[in-house]
């Protein structure tokens, strides 16, 4: 019986689509349990962290992000992205969409096409369902049959919440950094900014590796060296072009200088 139930919820759930191109990966775990998830994760970062309190970037954050959104290969999510107030160079995706970049990020960018790169490598994440696909990798089985019950999650949400905040610390792997950084990078240039820009931000960041740690926090720190970023992230412009496509700097003067 078991075996016959999870077989069926494997024909359910099945395939997702998880990036470009129509690729398709198992995902066990339904969006509407993912959102939930990722809920619980976003309530946690907002309780421990402060939302910068100023509407004016907030919202021109979010309305760079809704663009990237718009053009992503994945829509059964609503996207969120929200600044917080801290100076440490971050950003991160919550299952579910819910994105957050620090003002410390900010601060560094030249302009609006690099601030949507990093929200599209964000993005990228949250399409090719990284935390998601390494919770089934620990919870599969738990979360297989939770659904199989018609269980709401209850007792598991806070224990899946928990791990997942857990994950988004860590950071993704380095075969996970590369892949979003290409769906980024291609979202980016649908979204009609210079893909460029996500090549000027791993400079950025390159020169930052060399300083103390304390410099160059952890979350970054965890993807690749910079270095092979731009390796990697040049030839997925070489691949897709786009470099003609403008950086967008006086809109992104006018709001750095609030920051
Ligand atoms: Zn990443």
């Amino acid at each position: 019986m078991k075996k016959f139930i999870i077989a069926l919820i494997f024909l359910i759930i099945g395939c997702a689509t998880t990036g470009p191109g129509g690729k398709k990966s198992l995902i066990l775990i339904p969006t509407s349990q993912e959102v939930q998830i990722g809920k619980e994760v976003a309530r946690d970062v907002e309780s421990s962290e402060k939302l910068l309190n100023n509407q004016t970037v907030q919202n021109y954050v979010n309305k760079v992000g809704q663009k990237i959104a718009k053009v992503c290969d994945r829509k059964d999510v609503k996207y969120k992205f929200k600044v917080l107030d801290n100076k440490e160079i971050n950003a991160f995706a919550c299952p579910g969409g819910f994105i957050y970049i620090y003002s410390g990020l900010l601060k560094i960018f030249d302009n609006e096409a690099q601030l949507a790169a990093v929200l599209a490598h964000e993005v990228g994440h949250v399409v090719a369902r990284h935390s998601i696909k390494r919770l089934q990798a620990i919870y599969g089985y738990t979360i297989i049959m939770e659904v199989a019950l018609g269980s709401r999650m209850g007792k598991t949400a806070r224990q899946v919440a928990d791990a997942a905040t857990g994950l988004i610390l860590q950071g993704y792997g380095r075969e996970n950094e590369y892949e979003a950084d290409n769906y980024g990078i291609l979202y980016a240039k649908k979204a009609g900014y210079n893909p460029k820009a996500m090549i000027q931000v791993f400079e950025k960041f390159k020169k930052m590796e060399g300083k103390p740690p304390s410099a160059f926090e952890k979350l970054l720190a965890s993807h690749p060296p910079a270095k092979d970023r731009i390796g990697n992230g040049n030839k997925q412009i070489k691949k897709i072009g786009g470099t003609n496509l403008p950086y967008y700097e006086n809109e992104y003067a006018a709001i750095k200088a609030q920051l």
